[in-house]
């Protein structure tokens, strides 16, 4: 039987086991409460879990007194823009993002179109308990159903000010998008059609019986790379289920791993706009050399991309995100947004005259290894208090578990949050050196 799981990025669980909708409407009730009562923007993925979880969320929030607004089937990053353009004090996503189809999650919003900042989310979580308050019969909140929330997305990635539109158009660029049957369906096409290219859809209807695991890894993106070379396209994107990240597959027909959306994200953006960026610990050592090229920093942040989004706002960063394919682009807002990521890697090729490949090419290259060490919930912490002793003659980097930095590599090491569990990353410049270090250093926690 799955756990419910309950972090500040929201709350996710398998449904009618861990997730039920009475547990969505115990969320929605609280988070109208939350929120102030005011208004509440929600928008859910294709899953067919989402109408039952939909209906308990705005019972939830009317009965407290909230008016909703009903964006249907949307991105995640979509209903975050939503609430950031409206007077919204928040918003709902009901979506499990990467999460196989028997999964369904809430994630939540506020005022500002941002997730809950995490000492926000803690309140939020810690209100859980707390009686509810009902509104009055006369008081009762509203439904609202807004079918422009899409629209109004693609329009605002259109106007980012450095996008040659005309340029890109001119290009009729051959696409494959593969949305795997999620809410990626419903924007990605229109998206690549505004921007002039010849769409190739599969898996776009947003049914939610996804076509393969929705994870957008290499390894579940066979299709994909072979419908780019059936077409002979110029390039493959893959979508997760709520469209907040985006892998790219070149025109050989080969995922270039999702690494490199963002990393040639910051390449084209910082050919554009100067400015510090940001992502999370765990992403690619790459961005520090693209930054160099620009004279720019990159700041690290915590893993979770409200830390990242929150980090770009204080730096007015033009660019960030995080290595798992979600890209930031700040004109748009600061959030994981993959159709944003699309519009740019599209101009970076027409801009270039290069082909994916190409581009990708050009990009530093090093690999990642991971592994995960088990051990029991009480010795957690003992484990983690030797990593210092074990690396005295690194620089540490103590800001989320604790990151070594060596000479073109680094280890990161982290608590789960769910698990007794401790996670090892690493990235160097060679398979085999990462695996090593990985294995090397498992063996040294545990002696
Ligand atoms: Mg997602």
């Amino acid at each position: 039987m799955s756990k419910l799981m309950v972090s500040v990025s929201g709350v996710r669980g398998v449904f009618g086991e861990s997730i039920t909708p009475e547990i969505a409407l115990n969320f929605a009730t609280h988070f109208g409460i939350f929120r102030n009562r005011g208004k509440i923007v929600v928008g859910r993925d294709s899953r067919t879990t989402g109408p039952a979880m939909f209906n308990a969320v705005v019972s939830g929030l009317l009965s407290v007194g909230c008016d909703v607004i009903d964006l249907g089937i949307v991105s995640t990053p979509t209903v975050l823009l939503a609430v950031e353009e409206s007077d919204a004090n928040g918003g709902i996503s009901i979506t499990a993002s990467h999460n196989s189809a028997e999964w369904n999650a809430m994630k939540f919003v506020s005022g500002n179109g941002m997730f809950l900042f995490p000492e926000e989310a803690d309140k939020f979580i810690g209100s859980l308990d707390e009686p509810v308050e009902y509104a009055n019969w006369d008081k009762m909140g509203k439904l609202y159903s807004d079918s422009d929330g899409t629209k109004r997305h693609i329009e605002k990635i259109l106007k980012i000010s450095y996008l040659d539109i005309s340029k890109i158009k001119s290009k009729k660029f051959k696409v494959v998008i593969d949305c795997v049957n999620g809410a990626g369906g419903v924007i990605s096409p229109l998206l690549l059609e505004k921007l002039g290219c010849e769409v190739i859809e599969i898996n776009c209807e947003p049914t939610g019986h996804f076509a393969h695991t929705p994870e957008p890894l290499k390894k579940n993106l066979k299709q994909l790379e072979d419908a780019v070379k059936i077409h002979n396209a110029d390039i493959g994107f893959a979508n997760d289920p709520d469209v907040d990240r985006l892998a790219i597959v070149s025109e050989k027909g080969e995922c270039i791993g999702e690494e490199l959306s963002l990393l040639l994200s910051e390449k084209f953006v910082l050919s554009k706009v100067k400015g510090d960026i940001a992502t999370n610990l765990s992403s690619s050592m790459a961005s520090e050399d693209i930054a160099k090229i620009f004279g720019v920093k990159v700041h690290r942040t915590k893993v979770g991309e409200i830390n990242v989004g929150k980090k770009m706002m204080e730096l007015n960063s033009p660019i960030g995100g995080e290595g798992n394919g979600g890209v930031i682009c700040a004109e748009v807002h600061y959030t994981r947004d993959a159709p944003a990521g699309m519009a740019l890697i599209l101009a970076y090729l027409a801009e270039s005259e290069k082909t994916v490949s190409e581009l990708a090419n050009e990009i530093p290259k090093y690999y990642f290894a991971k592994d995960k060490l088990k051990v029991d919930s009480a010795k957690l912490n003992q484990i983690m208090a030797k990593v210092p002793q074990v690396f005295a003659n690194y620089k540490l980097d103590k800001t989320d578990g604790i990151k070594i930095l060596g000479n073109k590599f680094w280890i990161h090491i982290r608590k789960s949050g769910t698990e007794p569990i401790i996670r090892v990353y690493v990235e160097s410049e060679t398979t085999e050196k990462s695996k090593q270090i990985c294995e090397d250093t498992i063996t040294k926690l545990m002696r």
